[in-house]
């Protein structure tokens, strides 16, 4: 099933607009065909009801069940000096169910805070795409950058994610609390320094097996243990 994204609801429709009604016409959907539709947090099976040039109409057929995930990721992602691999890091925590993101500047980011602020909005349409695709009708929340020293173990489990660190294995975490917070560096990790504070601060230092990973994999990694187990 097709899905789309309509930020407007008109009385009993949801109105596609400008990219969507694009990428509506792409897709070539014919006159009875149901697709679906994500709008406030939700998803909805649709059909056409009227067309025209700005605008496509859905009539809304049945509301699906929304499906959240089994556990509240926050992922304190330190930002890479090649801003491509946040769009990409980005695309796959809203797979992979991330309910916050937050752009974290560390010794080895290497990026300006406006920089990563100009980057925001096109965070914000990749998670939108990135939910279509996975027919995730909860936005993941992308929020303003944070300085690593200002982090704080907020959640019932804090996690820094450190390859240079002879942390703990995954399978010993409280895998049943129900808020994480996950620290994951940027392509040339952490200082010392670093890992060291955010530990005394009781963020416990995770190190996966067997091998060093992007930063990019860590995350897709660590997440998928967390919500699958
Ligand atoms: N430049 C470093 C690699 C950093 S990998 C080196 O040469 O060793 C980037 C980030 O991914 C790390 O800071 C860490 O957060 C995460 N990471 C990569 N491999 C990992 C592993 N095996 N265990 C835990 N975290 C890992």
């Amino acid at each position: 099933m097709h899905v789309f994204y309509s930020e407007e609801r008109r009385g009993s429709f949801l109105v596609l607009k400008e990219g969507e009604v694009k990428h509506f016409r792409v897709r070539r959907i014919k006159r009875e065909e149901e697709f679906g539709v994500i709008h406030e947090g939700k998803i909805y099976t649709c059909r056409v009801y009227r067309e025209t040039k700005k605008e496509i109409l859905c009539e809304i057929v049945e509301e699906l069940q929304t499906k959240f995930p089994p556990k509240e990721v926050t992922l304190y992602q330190c930002v890479t000096v090649d801003l491509k691999t946040m769009d990409l890091i980005v695309r796959q925590a809203t797979e992979i169910g991330v309910l916050k993101f937050v752009p974290v500047i560390s010794e080895r980011s290497f990026q300006k805070e406006e920089a990563i602020l100009k980057r925001i909005d096109k965070w914000k349409r990749v998670v939108i795409e990135a939910m279509k695709q996975s027919r995730r009708a909860v936005p993941m929340e992308v929020e303003s950058p944070l300085k690593l020293s200002d982090l704080d173990a907020i959640s019932e489990e804090n996690l820094i994610l450190d390859n240079f660190y002879e942390g703990m294995k995954p399978k010993d975490l409280n895998l049943k609390a129900k808020t994480y917070s996950v620290v994951v560096g940027p392509e040339g990790g952490f200082s010392r320094r670093e890992s060291q504070s955010l530990r005394e601060k009781g963020f416990k230092s995770v190190l996966l097996e067997p091998y060093t990973l992007r930063t990019e994999t860590a995350v897709v990694s660590i997440v998928s243990i967390l919500m699958n187990f």
